[in-house]
């Protein structure tokens, strides 16, 4: 395999406040961690910093260069209208079906096109003659054609970890031509589920008229390859993580305060689309019909703070944040609030702990790409660990639910269904969750970050244009 490029809005890694270089995790940076991708490899994404903020950028740029990364280097204005703007004001809302929350500004594409331009340049720069580059995400859809004119020698995969939708929704994003022309500027393009690259297959057929097999089609003289890469979790660091001493620590600590109440777990980024005050509508209708279960209940929420000051981000926060203590005030005990708010991140060995113990976890996104959450929650049920049995409750419209048939799918807008979802949930034997969980847990642990990066990469490495006559 020659030498890789990888390409993504964020670097993984930041400088801290002694001026250091530090290693992050969370989000595609942990996925491409546990992935174990072979060979060394070249990292280019923004850095966390922009131009304004960077006092000396040569030795910026050497510190980030002694760790195998390469920064695109923004301007904070341009930044905006890529990154706030059109990333997650156009494009997230767009591709997770919510076009009503989705807003157009032509200045921010065209930031969004400057700045796609400077990842392309950046790469065409820094990529190895015939090498291979693998870019990521909804931020970065117009850098495969982009960059396909700067190096035609390179071969170019990009994978979205979001939904595609279907093309009515496409239809209505004014520069729809432009993001599906860059995507075809591929090698390969690749998605979690057959639905994705099913819509995604009509987008091309409906907008650019443009008819593709179900795997590629010929754009000009080139193959254009499509495939179904679900990612999987980060499944040897979990392991890892579960035999560490702050592991066993948190799951003393956290057994201890239950107090054999039963825990009820929920673990998510708070973003729009994870259907939290929909999962607290369900919560609030469970503790109303099943009053004897409300001293034994402890619904604890993990949400993990996301884009933090923009300002739908922060009314979602105060409105969840409302609700929980309405909750608590109807249904809550002296010594004993039965949902608790955690509104943090916490380290892989603490949310091993937590998925470990916990009977039940709810994973009711009102639509989300994949969901590492759920994966990872069955994963660390491990007896020998000391987890607990316990099921997984997880909306049909996460794309992990294609390959978790053995949890309880639910409807999240269905909050009598999500209800009785969980009671059938904590009634649930134990052999009965074991034996769920057993099922599904091999196939995922085979199927875990690694498997998926080698198997894009894989692809990739194979594709290429056949002798062909296109006529
Ligand atoms: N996560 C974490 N600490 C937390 C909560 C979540 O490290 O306190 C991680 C979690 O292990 C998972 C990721 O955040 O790998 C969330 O990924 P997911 O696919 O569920 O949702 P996303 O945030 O990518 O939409």
């Amino acid at each position: 395999m020659s030498h890789l490029t990888l390409v993504s809005n964020r670097l993984p890694i930041r400088i801290n406040e002694e001026g250091e270089v530090e290693r992050t995790t969370g989000g595609l940076a942990s996925a491409l961690a546990g992935a174990g991708i072979p060979g060394s490899f070249t990292w280019i994404g923004w850095g966390g910093v922009n131009e304004e903020d960077i006092e000396d950028r040569e030795d910026y740029e050497k510190k980030l260069k002694a760790v195998g990364v390469k920064p695109v280097i923004l301007e904070t204005d341009e930044f905006d209208a890529y990154y706030e703007g059109y990333s997650n004001s156009t494009l997230w809302p767009m591709l997770h079906y919510m076009k009503d929350r989705a807003r157009f500004d032509p200045e921010w594409m065209e930031g969004y096109r400057g700045v796609n331009q400077k990842f392309a340049e950046v790469v065409a720069k820094e990529a190895d003659q015939d090498g291979e580059v693998w870019i990521h995400d909804y931020h970065l859809m117009l850098v495969p054609k982009m960059l396909r004119k700067l190096r035609p020698d390179l071969k170019i995969g990009f994978f979205l970890h979001t939904p595609w939708p279907s093309s009515e929704i496409i239809r209505a994003l004014p520069e729809r031509n432009e993001i599906l022309e860059g995507l075809l500027g591929c090698d390969v393009i690749g998605f979690h589920t057959y639905n994705y690259l099913r819509h995604f297959r009509s987008c091309l057929l409906r907008i650019l008229g443009i008819e593709g097999e179900s795997e590629g089609l010929w754009h000009g003289d080139r193959m254009v390859r499509m495939g179904v890469y679900p990612i999987g979790h980060n499944s040897i660091g979990f392991q890892e993580a579960m035999q560490s001493d702050t592991y066993r620590e948190a799951l003393a600590l956290h057994k201890k305060r239950l107090d054999g109440g039963k825990l009820i777990l929920s673990v998510e980024r708070l973003d729009y689309t994870k259907g939290v005050p929909e999962k607290l509508d369900a919560i609030r209708e469970f503790l109303k019909k099943n009053p004897e279960q409300r001293s034994q209940v402890n619904f604890v929420i993990i949400a993990v703070p996301s884009r933090v000051g923009v300002e739908e981000y922060n009314l979602l926060a105060e409105t969840v944040q409302r609700e929980v203590g309405a909750i608590n005030g109807d249904y809550g005990e002296v010594g004993h609030s039965p949902v608790q708010f955690l509104h943090r991140g916490f380290p892989m060995e603490e949310l091993a702990a937590f998925y470990a113990l916990a009977e039940v976890c709810m994973v009711t996104p009102i639509i989300d790409g994949m969901n590492l959450v759920a994966k990872e929650y069955i994963d660390c049920k491990r007896k020998k660990y000391d987890a607990r049995a316990g099921v997984l409750i997880l909306s049909e419209f996460a794309g992990a639910a294609q390959e978790m048939s053995h949890s309880l799918l639910i409807n999240p807008h269905d909050t009598q269904g999500v209800v009785k979802a969980m009671e059938q949930a904590l009634a649930m034997s134990e052999d009965e969750m074991w034996s769920r969980v057993r099922a599904m847990q091999d196939r995922l642990a085979r199927n875990d970050a690694g498997a998926w990066a080698r198997h894009f990469l894989g692809d990739l490495d194979a594709s290429g244009t056949p002798e062909h006559d296109p006529a």
